[in-house]
């Protein structure tokens, strides 16, 4: 860990105790300390770097964009940058799917963009209470907040969190139960205490969750209900997003047509902050300046957008990739949870191997790391090791980071002997670990 690290920033850091290099040059799915030392990163900035470590094209774009002379700030005002990315945006994405939104810049992260949503949807439908789900993640300002499950950072905020009706995730309750007949009753009856909702908002895939995925039907069904009690459904596609999951939406899947999406981390596809929150034409409702901000959308990330749109979406070859290199990394894990006791989950490139043993992940994760490669947990109690690479990685990197993995959960398992059981009944450990 370094010294000065250590002694100037706030014990709040978090990832840098999981990870502690200090890291001076990247590229592609590496990372490199300043002797050389390298990684392969197979967390991908949580999501935010799904083409990899200055991919060389968005590169080139953003320091020609730089060198022109052209304006790098300029709150909203209209830039040839921002006129380009929402052309782009809505010919390479949004026409060809037929979807027809319009963009909010609700301020630089994801958690901007979620409470951006928020408000809309209390605003549109006159209503406060909004349905999430067990186990969400949706960030940490007050709003969002209020929609994790995660008790460590609820217990941060410092005022109740409230408006939210919690309703368990899908397969929460097991296999044998729609976890939807309880909303279902729970909105149908005028007694039941639910105050009736302004929006449920989901994420497909619980990333931070624990890489829980929700089936097609299931999503479909809420979507039925939402409309049904008059509810905005708001789907959360910021990490799961951007092609993680192979099409460029995550709910395409499912043939959702959510009436507002947040969409952040993999955005600019360089790692440079932009959020979009893309609504409905009709639930537009914003006056002129009532959602406003200083970073409502930057040029610098609307150049790496546009050109991460036009590089990658143009045409399906890189959901194709995704798919071959998810073959490739789900037989790998299974193999794994054969052998050490688990399961595995997701679809797409955010796959979860749960080992079902709190603090599990760490253990891996802390071994893999001294392997040389960055891998990060999930689940409630850190039982879940999540794979997130660049889906730009090629196959024999790929195949790299899986073999140093299976080392890793060999090591970590022959020190702390697995346990059988349901994930939900996997016990807290005497200490947890710190993690994010
Ligand atoms: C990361 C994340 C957020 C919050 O984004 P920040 O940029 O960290 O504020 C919200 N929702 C989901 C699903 C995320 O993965």
């Amino acid at each position: 860990m370094n010294a000065t690290i250590e002694n100037l920033e706030s014990n709040v850091r978090s990832y840098c105790r999981s990870f502690p290099a200090t890291f001076a040059r990247a590229e592609g799915a590496h990372l490199y300390d300043a002797a050389g030392r390298s990684w392969l990163d197979l967390f991908a900035g949580a999501g935010a770097l799904n083409y990899g470590h200055n991919e060389p094209h968005l590169r080139d774009a953003l320091v020609g964009y730089l060198q022109s002379g052209a304006p790098t700030h300029t709150l909203d005002l209209t830039t040839e940058a921002k006129v380009a990315f929402l052309d782009t945006l809505d010919k390479v994405i949004l026409a060809p799917r037929d979807l027809r939104y319009r963009v909010v810049f609700p301020g630089p992260t994801g958690t901007n963009a979620v409470e951006a949503a928020l408000k809309l949807a209390r605003k549109v439908t006159g209503r406060t209470n909004v349905v999430a789900f067990t186990n969400g993640f949706h960030g940490m300002t007050l709003g969002a907040l209020a929609l994790t499950g995660n008790g460590g950072k609820r217990a941060g905020a410092g005022v109740p969190l409230g408006h939210v009706t919690r309703v368990p995730f899908d397969g929460y309750l097991g296999d044998g139960v729609d976890t939807l007949d309880y909303l279902a009753a729970m909105l149908a009856d005028p007694s039941s205490g639910v105050d009736a909702p302004a929006a449920f908002v989901v994420e497909t895939i619980q990333a931070e969750g624990g890489v829980n995925v929700a089936r097609r039907q299931w999503l479909q069904r809420l979507q039925r209900l939402a409309r049904a009690a008059g509810a905005l459904l708001i789907v959360d596609d910021i990490q799961v997003g951007c092609g993680r999951t192979g099409p460029f939406f995550s709910f395409e899947e499912a043939g959702l047509s959510p009436d507002i999406v947040c969409l952040s981390k993999s955005l600019s596809g360089y790692g440079i902050p932009l959020s979009v929150v893309l609504v409905k034409p009709q639930l537009d409702a914003f006056e002129p300046g009532e959602h406003n901000g200083t970073f409502r959308g930057h040029n610098l990330a609307f150049v790496t957008a546009t050109a991460a749109l036009e590089r990658y979406w143009r045409d399906a070859s890189l959901s194709r990739a995704v798919v071959a290199r998810s073959a490739q990394a789900r037989a790998r894990l299974e193999a794994l949870a054969d052998a050490h006791g688990g399961e595995v989950r997701g679809r797409g490139l955010i796959l979860g191997l749960d080992l079902r043993e709190a603090g599990a992940g760490n253990a891996v994760s802390a071994e893999a790391f001294e392997r040389g490669l960055i891998i990060e947990t999930a689940g409630a109690h850190d039982e879940v090791v999540k794979l997130l690479p660049p889906l730009t990685i090629t196959e024999r990197e790929l195949a790299l980071g899986l073999d140093i993995l299976d080392a890793a959960v060999a090591k970590a398992r022959t020190r702390r002997p697995a346990r059988a059981g349901h994930r939900k009944a996997v016990a807290a450990p005497a200490t947890q670990e710190v993690r994010s």
